[in-house]
Order: C-alpha cells, then sequence, then structure tokens
C-alpha cells in the first residue's frame, strides 16, 4: 500500500463517528462478537480511524510550518505502542519508527519500516548493536561521548554511514512528572549542556568527527509544558548553529527534537496539540523550519493514547469499610504506571452493562441508568493497591458489566506486565464503517497458557534439582 498523502485529504477521509461514538460502537460489538468472553475477560481495542487521523494531524501540523522540500521525518516511539500491525499502519500512514532496543528495532523490521526510516536511540547501546544499526543503515543518535568513542571504532569501516547524532540534554527541569522528565539536571539521559565544561566538549566531538551530522534533543513527556519543550529545542537549534559555523559548513545537517507531546487523558475532545505545538515551535525556532535542516520527530503518547481502550469483564461486586469495590480484569497487568503512580496517570472510567450499552449515558439517551456510587475499580492482581481508580463516583455496577479505559493506547496493553502470570491481553483493531458497524482484526492474540509456561522455563523443570 503506497503511504496515503496526509493532510491534503484528510477531511476527505474523515471518519463518520467522533471517537466517542466509535468506541460505544466497539465495546458493544465486542460484546455481540463474542470477544470478550469468560477466558479473555480483558481485551484492548485499538482504534484504527484515530491512529490515522494522529498521523495525518501530525504530517500536517509540520508541513503547515516547514519551508516546502524540508525533509522530515515522523519517527514513532515504538515503546509507546509496540505491536507490529501498528507499526505497518503507521508506516503506510507515511512515519517511520524510533527504536531503543534490539526488540524493538526487530519490531520495526518486522513492520517492514524501511531503514531509513529508522531512528536507533538507546541510552546503553552495545558495541554490537551499534555495528548491527551501521550494517542497516539506520540513523544513530549517540548518547554520550564514550559512545562517540565506539563509533569512532566501527563508522570508518562503513561505505555510507547513515545520519548519527548526539543527544544532548538542555537541562530545562523537570515537568510534574519526575519519573518521566528527561531534561532535568541529572537527567541520564544525553550529554548535560549546562555542565561546566560540556558545551566546549560537544563542540569539540562535533569538530573532530565529519560524520557526526545530527543533534538530538528530546526534553518533553507527559507533564512538561510545551514551552518548556519549545525551549529544548531552541536550545538545540543555537547550538546546531554554533557548530557549524565553529566548523565553516553546514556539518549539522538534521536535528531530530524528540517526542513528548502530553495527552489530555479527562477528555475525547479532538485536540489541536501537533498543530498548536508546531505552530509554537515556528514562532519560537524559525530557523528550524527553514529548509536547511532535516527535521526528526518522535512522538509515540500523542499518536497512540487516545487510539486504545482497556475493556474489562466486572467479575466480582463487593464492600469492605464502608467503600464499594468492583473487581474487574484490567488491572497492573495493562495499566502499570496508573496502578503504581496513580496519582501522575489517572484514567477515566467508562461503564457498560452486560450488553455493552453505556450506564447512564446522557448522550445517546439509551443503555442502563443505575444510581452512581463512590467506588473503588480493583484488578485481578494479588495486591492490595491493585486499583485503576480508588474512591471514583460511577454508576453502581454488577457482575458481568464492562468498564472501559479510554487513551490507552500507548504504554498501557501494548506494554503488559507479567505479574501473577496473568496473560498478555489480546489486542484488536477495529475499524467503524457509516452505517455503524464493526470490524475487528487482532493485533496480537492473548498469550496461552502454554506460552505463560513456556516464558517461565517450562523447558527447563529440572534445572535446579539437577543441580548439587
Ligand atoms: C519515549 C521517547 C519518545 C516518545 O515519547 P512520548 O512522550 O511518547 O512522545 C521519543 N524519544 C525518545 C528518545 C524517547 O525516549
Amino acid at each position: 500500500m503506497p503511504p496515503s498523502p496526509a493532510g491534503r485529504d484528510h477531511a476527505a477521509t474523515a471518519p463518520a463517528h467522533s471517537l466517542g461514538r466509535r468506541r460505544d460502537l466497539a465495546v458493544q460489538a465486542a460484546v455481540r462478537q463474542g470477544l470478550l468472553d469468560q477466558r479473555q475477560p480483558v481485551v484492548g481495542l485499538l482504534d484504527v480511524a484515530a491512529l490515522r487521523e494522529r498521523a495525518a494531524a501530525l504530517r500536517a501540523a509540520f508541513d503547515d510550518v516547514t519551508a516546502p522540500g524540508t525533509a522530515t521525518l515522523h519517527a514513532f516511539a515504538v515503546k509507546a505502542a509496540s505491536l507490529v500491525p501498528v507499526l505497518r499502519l503507521l508506516r503506510d500512514a507515511g512515519l517511520g519508527a524510533e527504536v531503543a532496543s534490539p526488540g524493538e528495532l526487530a519490531l520495526a523490521r518486522a513492520a517492514g519500516v524501511p531503514p531509513e526510516r529508522v531512528v536507533f536511540d538507546s541510552p546503553a547501546k552495545t558495541t554490537e548493536e551499534l555495528r548491527e544499526a551501521l550494517r542497516l543503515g539506520i540513523a544513530v543518535n549517540a548518547d554520550n561521548p564514550q559512545e562517540l568513542a565506539r563509533l569512532d571504532a566501527l563508522v570508518p569501516a562503513c561505505d555510507r554511514p547513515p545520519p548519527i547524532g548526539l543527544r544532548v540534554n538542555p537541562q530545562l527541569g523537570a515537568g510534574t512528572i519526575g519519573a518521566v522528565s528527561t531534561a532535568t539536571a541529572t537527567s541520564k539521559f544525553g550529554v548535560a549542556l549546562r555542565d561546566a565544561g560540556a558545551r566546549e566538549e560537544v563542540r569539540r566531538a562535533f569538530l573532530a568527527r565529519p560524520w557526526l551530522n545530527r543533534l538530538h534533543v528530546h526534553s518533553g513527556s507527559q507533564g512538561v509544558p510545551a514551552e518548556l519543550m519549545a525551549e529544548g529545542v531552541a536550545a538545540g537549534h543555537a547550538l546546531a548553529e554554533e557548530i557549524n559555523s565553529a566548523a565553516g559548513r553546514r556539518q549539522i545537517t538534521g536535528i531530530d527534537i524528540g517526542g513528548g507531546l502530553p495527552v489530555d487523558f479527562t477528555t475525547d475532545d479532538p485536540a489541536e496539540d501537533f498543530a498548536a505545538y508546531a505552530a509554537l515551535l515556528r514562532r519560537r525556532v524559525p530557523g528550524l523550519f527553514d529548509g536547511r535542516y532535516t527535521l526528526v520527530t518522535e512522538f509515540g503518547r500523542a499518536l497512540a493514547a487516545k487510539a486504545g481502550t482497556v475493556l474489562a469483564r466486572v467479575e466480582y461486586t463487593k464492600s469492605a469499610g464502608g467503600r464499594a469495590i468492583a473487581v474487574t480484569h484490567a488491572g497492573a497487568q495493562t495499566a502499570v504506571r496508573t496502578v503504581f503512580a496513580p496519582d501522575a496517570w489517572p484514567l477515566r472510567v467508562l461503564t457498560y452493562d452486560a450488553s455493552g450499552a453505556p450506564k447512564n449515558a446522557a448522550r445517546t439517551g439509551a443503555g442502563t441508568v443505575a444510581a452512581s456510587v463512590v467506588q473503588d475499580v480493583a484488578g485481578p492482581c494479588c495486591f492490595a493497591g491493585d486499583l485503576v481508580a480508588t474512591g471514583r463516583e460511577l454508576p453502581a455496577l454488577a457482575p458481568g458489566d464492562l468498564v472501559a479505559l479510554p487513551d490507552t493506547g500507548a504504554y498501557y496493553f501494548s506494554t503488559p506486565f507479567g505479574y501473577n502470570s496473568l496473560p498478555r491481553p489480546g489486542v484488536y483493531g477495529f475499524g467503524v464503517d457509516r452505517s455503524g458497524e464493526v470490524r475487528f482484526a487482532t493485533v496480537r492474540r492473548p498469550q496461552s497458557l502454554a506460552e505463560i509456561v513456556a516464558e517461565a522455563g517450562g523447558a527447563h523443570e529440572e534445572a535446579l534439582t539437577a543441580l548439587r
């Protein structure tokens, strides 16, 4: 399938139903078509129209602010949705892949992402991984001077070296979520630019290496304001200009601005986020868009989050110490961050009855009406903190009802957690036609019991008993 020219024909291909309506239709269809059952009480659902819309919105946003003919690569951060069919869909929508491990690289290759559209970032690349990246011709962003020294030994042997960059940390400070803030003074990522002597060291590193031709800054993430991200990009651009003038030539030919655009987890409303961010960058760093630099972006969450929904059955409902609790099949195995850092990663919880009709749905008038109850929504894991929502006012839930966690297309069901040997849930893409009919396609089968046993050393049952 040829890449679709995003942007221009965007309106013509806009889906007939809103994101929320498509989700409701998909939930109902999941029940009717038997996707959810006793053996598969939790699934991940992926809205293909939302993924395509987000990819088109990203491309259009940057096309609108770049000089004609500017080379631009939007590399999807694979860790946000490490699923081969997702990478393939995004490839066909004109995107590439940002990978940070041999596993992610293997996924991008399995999806057919061409090498010139892959960017390899990781703070811990082995020499072997670097050699392989050069052999494949994928762009590499080195993290630190020691990695550059390794590249010194590898690049001369390479016929046509791919673009190679250096990651810098502009040390702008944290956002609201410390664990995912990459541009703090003491962040583990990149060369800390404001440390004593660092800027000079970076400049020397470039001047000594004619093949070092990109600069990489990824300073955003959920909780980091766009203005701060733009500040990081501006710092990267200023450094590139400084190095190029010191080199007396355009040595740095590309700037990789990373990803990190936050997602609004409180609403379905379509965000103008890509367009607003591109416009902000255009105002703040106009030189980035004049066509002299290849532009690379690495968005993950902002591309995929809105496309995903975790859908789970309510198994039991109970009460403890006056608190109502719904025990569902969606817990830490599929919503790791929300369970372990609930204040940083709250999710909406949508409720449906056993037929898949929304409970208390003011928006459709259909569905079941139930009294509102303050309740905890718990998962299946055997630890007390396995809660995806605490003290939330929701329609009273009953066994057999369903709960949906929207906005979970990035870093949720695609990034499961193996606690309690719970299977990785199945993931199903869905498309909704004009009449509202929903078609599902398997993206990932649920993990089978045999696979769980195999991954748990099932082939080595005597390994320990045989040791003395
Ligand atoms: C995680 C990561 C991204 C993607 O971040 P999002 O917040 O998902 O957009 C991009 N680049 C690098 C280097 C990353 O580590």
